[in-house]
C-alpha cells in the first residue's frame, strides 16, 4: 500500500515525523481526508485533531490552528502549537479550561479579552479531547 509522509511542526520544532496511510483534518473549508496522491493543496485549520492513521493504529495531534499543505507524497502541518495525545498534560488543559470559562464569564462578548478566552477554551478542549484519546 502506498504511504504519505507526514510531519507536524510548531516554531518550537517538530513534534511528529512519520508515514502514513490516511491523514485527516478539519480545515476551516470542512473535513479533509488526505490519500497518497492527493492533489497539492494549501488550507487553514481550525483548532482540532489531526488524525494520522497508519497500520492498525491512528495517531491523534491535537493543534492551535495553523495550516496544512498537502502534495502527492507528503502532507506539512504548521501550527502555533500542537502535540501528540502522549504529551498532554490533562491537568493543565483543565485549568486552561476552567480559567477561559472564567473570563468568558467575566467579560462582554465584544471585549477583545472575551475573544482570546474564547480561543484559549477551544484549545483547552481540544487537548482534552485528544488526551483522552491515548
Ligand atoms: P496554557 O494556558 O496552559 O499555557 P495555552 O492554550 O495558552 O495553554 P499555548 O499558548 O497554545 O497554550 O501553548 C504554549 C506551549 O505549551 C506550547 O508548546 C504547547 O504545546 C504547550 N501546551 C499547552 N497546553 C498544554 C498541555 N495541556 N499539555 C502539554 N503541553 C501544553
Amino acid at each position: 500500500m502506498k504511504t504519505l509522509e507526514v510531519s507536524v511542526v510548531t516554531p518550537d520544532g517538530p513534534v511528529f515525523e512519520g508515514t502514513a496511510n490516511m491523514v485527516s483534518a478539519k480545515a476551516k473549508s470542512g473535513e479533509l481526508g488526505v490519500m497518497p496522491g492527493h492533489i497539492p493543496l494549501v488550507a487553514p485549520l481550525t483548532i482540532s485533531a489531526v488524525r494520522v492513521h497508519q497500520d492498525g493504529r491512528t495517531q491523534y495531534v491535537a493543534v492551535s490552528g495553523g495550516f496544512i499543505e498537502v502534495r502527492p507524497e507528503k502532507v506539512t502541518v504548521l501550527a502555533q502549537s500542537a502535540e501528540l495525545a502522549s504529551e498532554i498534560e490533562m491537568e493543565r488543559a483543565q485549568a486552561a479550561k476552567e480559567r477561559a470559562e472564567r473570563r468568558l464569564a467575566a467579560t462582554s462578548q465584544n471585549d477583545i479579552d472575551h475573544q482570546r478566552a474564547e480561543l484559549a477554551l477551544r484549545r483547552a478542549v481540544n487537548r482534552i479531547d485528544v488526551a483522552s484519546r491515548r
